[in-house]
């Protein structure tokens, strides 16, 4: 309703440094389908998620066959970002934003023309591959080649071992490192912005509350319900393509007004 929306425009308006929280509802606009949203992958296929469970993509190799298959076709190398990427940008240009944490793995909020230092990914990259035995990294798009070229599980050219893309699975823990620098970020705003996740995945889900906790406002934007709507300041539940731009478009107010 329109007080609500007032009352975020305001919390906005009011707001020097701001921690952002994305998740996959940022990017469905651009064409890259969320998870558990009503078109969600595993709404649709809940075996889906097998694919990103670390336990099941070592013992089997069937599953990491059908996981190279699914990089392949994911359209997120074919997607541009969209206005919900370029309101962080926006913000940012005129100094507002902290940090920006996202679960996405997608690089669209860099490839909006965010810094890449301004940018945690708190669940990594898909464009990126990491051997699960040596850590050596390499680019996506060269294992891609390969299963292309005929090998359906390609393996670590340094060591043989089993490679996957550098995201965080099931069963995986965060970089240690990442996560500090969300937590400080968090510890460190007046207003945080979960934008695009139904807050359900730890510790990502966390931080909102851990902000809200150490005194920002919290501004939740998701066209569905999350765990934490009602420690919320405002909760706004239209789509991000207009949500983000018309908040980080909103006028600058001093904090100490009413
Ligand atoms: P999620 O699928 O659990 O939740 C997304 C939420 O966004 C849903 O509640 C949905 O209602 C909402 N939403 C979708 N489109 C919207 C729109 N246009 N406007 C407003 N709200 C919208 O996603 P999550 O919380 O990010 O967790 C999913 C996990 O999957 C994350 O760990 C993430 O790494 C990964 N993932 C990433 C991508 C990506 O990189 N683009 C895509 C799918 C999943």
């Amino acid at each position: 309703d329109s007080a609500t929306w007032q009352r975020a425009r305001q919390l906005f308006g009011a707001a020097r440094r701001i921690t952002a929280l994305t998740g996959a509802g940022v990017s469905t606009a651009s064409g890259i389908p969320d998870f558990r949203g009503p078109d969600g992958l595993w709404t649709r296929n809940p075996q889906a998620a097998r694919l990103s469970d670390i336990d099941s993509y070592l013992a089997d190799e069937d599953v990491r066959v059908h996981a190279w298959r699914a990089r392949a076709e994911n359209p997120a190398w074919h997607a541009e970002p969209n206005a919900a990427h370029r309101a962080f940008v926006d913000l940012d240009a005129a100094g507002r934003l902290g940090a920006l944490l996202t679960q996405n793995i997608d690089e669209l909020h860099q490839r909006a023309g965010l810094a890449r230092d301004r940018v945690l990914e708190l669940h990594g990259t898909m464009r990126r591959t990491v051997c699960v035995h040596c850590g050596a990294t390499g680019a996506m798009t060269e294992a891609l080649q390969r299963v292309a070229d005929g090998e359906p599980d390609p393996d670590c050219r340094a060591c043989g071992g089993i490679l996957k893309s550098a995201t965080v699975f099931f069963g995986q823990a965060l970089d240690t490192e990442v996560l500090r620098e969300a937590r400080r970020a968090c510890l460190d705003c007046d207003l945080f912005v979960a934008a695009g996740t139904s807050l359900t995945v730890h510790p990502a889900a966390g931080f909102a509350e851990l902000a809200a906790r150490a005194g920002a406002k919290l501004i939740i934007c998701n066209a569905e319900p999350t765990p934490y709507d009602e420690i919320a300041d405002a909760v706004l539940r239209g789509p991000l393509t207009e949500v983000l731009p018309d908040l980080a478009s909103a006028p600058l107010i001093d904090s100490d007004e009413p």
